[in-house]
């Protein structure tokens, strides 16, 4: 036993408090100092400690010291109690928690770096690896964010594509490093001409977009667009070998909003850039001035389009495809008669095509069905107005058509369907290509109706209107088709 009562003198203790310090085991040093410092005074203190002693080993002992005053001078006195064998598992759980709070904070580092590198490879994924600019995966993501964050119809931003005039020679005459070199400065000299938070991604091989944020009427982008152009040809770009060259772009641009889709939005740049190139290149081209011929021209991606859907429709529906052909020429020249537009022409004779489309997803029973359709089925077979209008709105280059699809069998007393518009509610497009659909029907004759003549024809669709069809496009097809058949007489 360890225990141990004592008095010493104030003023000469500290060779004894030595000697007790030294028994006390290392670890339990520094909290003896302190113990042994705080007193000061009739407070008593206490604390624990292990101590080594040559008979014992080593062993915990409470230890209290209080200060006392006395004639000869102030003394300590202090009783030390063996309190028996100190907690075996003491000096391991205090390893064991050190290794913790080590390992701990090693964890702690190694998912900084993780989370580092996580950022930085997400990034990499964002960004194209020559020219360090976004790529097209980025600029998607952000017009949708932007789409998200925009109230609906509202003006958006910005959008410019812009397309290196005659890069392919670059390559051609001065290698592929060279073209890579301007690649990489024409996307520095981009990101120097707009603004931090606007967009610039590399959008495919030598063509790049850019989103400019907070732009949303002509005049002000039509002024930064002129801008982003020019900063690309403003000075020559020198490239591997010693040459300057001089490398001008040529740039589409829209204003996007009204509740278009991102994707739709490019489309529309892409159709101005295209007008730009063919104008004679180095220049900008906005969406909203194109003339409906520069329109024309780029517009027979579409016809191409719609004429493959309609082969497979009327491939599905086994009938002739002259029929969707001859929709598309009527209605397509009676919007002509009618003095509309060359867009509005094109979305008649592209309606024209497409106006049966939907059929597609309506079974085959039901389509190929020779007597009078039940209930259930009639309004299955209604629905491939709403069908025709979803697959063609997926389309981004088929997106105008969308009307034409859907109402084409809207009646011009509104007891037609899918919405029962009426008279100039329903869409021009959509009543032209009806009278058309309807004059080709009557003409080519049903299963169950013997085909008519020219006249006969004219008089039967005289006869629908004014209740089911529009008077005024009636005659215009009557008109359009008489001239047409005088045309194959002659
Ligand atoms: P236009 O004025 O009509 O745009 O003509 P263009 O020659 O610029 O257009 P074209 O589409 O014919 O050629 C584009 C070229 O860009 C072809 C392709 O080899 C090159 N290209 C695409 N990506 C890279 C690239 O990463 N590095 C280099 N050096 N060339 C590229
Ligand atoms: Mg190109
Ligand atoms: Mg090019």
């Amino acid at each position: 036993m360890l225990d141990e009562v004592f008095s010493w003198p104030l003023a000469g203790c500290a060779p004894e408090l030595a000697a007790l310090e030294a028994t006390v085991v290392d670890d339990d040093r520094a909290a003896f100092s302190a113990l042994v410092a705080s007193v000061t005074g009739a407070c008593p203190v206490r604390g624990t400690f292990r101590v080594r002693s040559s008979a014992h080993g080593v062993r915990a002992v409470a230890l209290t010291l209080i200060v006392t005053p006395a004639s000869g001078g102030n003394r300590l006195e202090g009783a030390l109690v063996d309190v028996g064998e100190p907690d075996v598992y003491h000096d391991e759980l205090t390893t064991m928690l050190a290794e913790m709070n080590q390992i701990s904070a090693q964890l702690e580092l190694q998912n900084l770096e993780l989370e580092a590198l996580r950022h930085e490879a997400e990034e990499r994924s964002r960004t194209d690896a020559l020219t360090g600019a976004y790529n097209r995966r980025h600029l998607v993501e952000t017009l949708a964010y932007e789409q998200g964050r925009a109230s609906r119809g509202a003006p958006i931003a910005s959008l410019l594509l812009l397309d290196i005039d005659r890069f392919k020679s670059v390559n051609d005459t001065y290698g592929h490093p060279a073209g890579d070199a301007v690649l990489i400065e024409v996307a520095t000299r981009l990101r120097a001409a707009v603004r931090e938070h606007d967009t610039v991604a590399r959008f495919g091989g030598e063509e790049f977009a850019v989103l400019l944020v907070g732009v949303t009427d002509e005049p002000t982008l039509a002024t930064r667009a002129e801008v982003v152009r020019g900063a690309i040809s403003a000075r020559d770009i020198a490239v591997p070998g010693g040459v300057a060259l001089r490398v001008t772009a040529s740039c589409g641009a829209v204003v996007w909003g009204g509740g278009r889709a991102g994707e739709e939005a490019l489309e529309l740049a892409d159709q101005a850039l295209y007008a730009a190139k063919r104008g004679g290149r180095d220049q900008v081209r906005l969406y909203a001035t194109l003339q409906e011929q520069d329109l024309a021209e780029v517009e027979p991606e579409s016809l191409k389009l719609a004429r493959g859907l309609a082969l497979a429709a009327s491939v599905r529906e086994a009938s002739p495809v002259d029929h969707c052909e001859e929709v598309a020429d009527v209605a397509a020249a009676t919007a002509h008669h009618l003095g509309l537009s060359p867009a509005m022409i094109l979305r008649c004779r592209l309606g024209g095509l497409l106006h049966d489309i939907g059929k597609l997803a309506i079974p085959d029973r039901i389509v190929h069905a020779q007597g009078v359709l039940g209930d259930d089925d009639r309004r299955l077979l209604r629905g491939h107005v709403e069908l025709g209008a979803d697959i063609v709105g997926r389309l981004a280059a088929l997106h105008d058509v969308v009307a034409a699809v859907r109402h084409h069998h809207e009646l011009h007393d509104g007891s037609g369907y899918p919405d029962g518009l009426a008279g100039e509610a329903i869409p021009v497009e959509a009543r032209i290509v009806a009278a058309a659909d309807a004059y080709s029907a009557i003409r080519a004759g049903r299963p169950y109706q013997a085909s008519l003549d020219v006249p006969a024809s004219h008089a039967a669709l005289r006869a629908a209107a004014p209740d089911r069809l529009d008077p005024r496009v009636v005659e215009a097809v009557v008109a359009v088709t008489s001239a047409a058949d005088r045309e194959l007489v002659g």
